[in-house]
């Protein structure tokens, strides 16, 4: 299964991503978490993503094609794979494809979680994550129990850089502008699917998985 998880930042891709990822045995592969993990490593990458992550800009195309073409050759993506948060503008949106014809595969199902804008900013501005294992919390929807302490190794939660609310604005814009006219491009592919992205984690991914099984997947 081949899937694109389509959305706005705070829709859920990373979270359904990986639930979807663990019930079909397929890889999540998210440029987001990759360039995180760059970061953390200061490696050449990271230090070049850095600045546009933190203000909420899109990293340049040619980067994150190049690290999508050589993701996407790795032996655990040849049963499949879930792609979060690629592609975001219409370049990368062809270099995917042209990256799939070279490998004689070809894309499933575009999955677009459609979400309000209020929404969407509690998501975001109440989003924490654990520092050491990744673990998400939400202050409205998944609080802690102990304030900041996550709940599965007890390491302490922080707010991503991109999660300040000046960022959010910008990534919110940025998603409006360069990100949004993809769902036209995958309506024209006759690939675009969209479940609703209100309520809990359980109850929307069982819409995406109603929306595979429809589709045959
Ligand atoms: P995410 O975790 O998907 O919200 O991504 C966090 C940030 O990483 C974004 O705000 C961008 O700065 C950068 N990023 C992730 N994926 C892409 C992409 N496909 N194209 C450009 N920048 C990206």
């Amino acid at each position: 299964m081949r899937l694109i998880l389509f959305g706005p930042p705070g829709a859920g891709k990373g979270t359904q991503a990986k639930l979807l990822g663990q019930r079909y045995g397929i890889p999540q592969v998210s440029t987001g978490d990759i360039l995180r993990e760059a970061i953390k490593k200061g490696t050449p990458l990271g230090l070049e993503a850095k600045g546009y992550m933190d203000r909420g800009a899109l990293v340049p195309d040619r980067v994150v094609i190049g690290i999508i073409e050589e993701r996407l050759q790795d032996r655990d993506c040849a049963k499949g794979f879930i792609l979060d948060g690629f592609p975001r503008t219409i370049a990368q949106a062809e270099a995917l494809s042209l990256a799939l014809k070279r490998l004689r595969r070809d894309l499933d199902c575009v999955i677009n979680i459609n979400i309000d804008h209020e929404e969407l900013w509690k998501r975001l501005t109440g989003r924490r994550v654990c520092c050491k294992c990744g673990e998400e919390f939400n202050i409205y929807y998944k609080k802690p129990s102990q304030d900041n302490i996550c709940d599965k190794c007890g390491s302490g939660l922080i707010q991503r850089d991109d999660d300040q609310e000046a960022t959010i604005e910008n990534r919110l814009r940025v998603y409006k502008e360069q990100t949004e006219p993809l769902l036209g491009y995958y309506q024209k592919e006759n690939k675009l699917k969209t479940a609703a992205g209100q309520g809990d984690i359980p109850s929307v991914s069982q819409k995406i998985y109603q929306i595979l099984e429809e589709n045959g997947l």
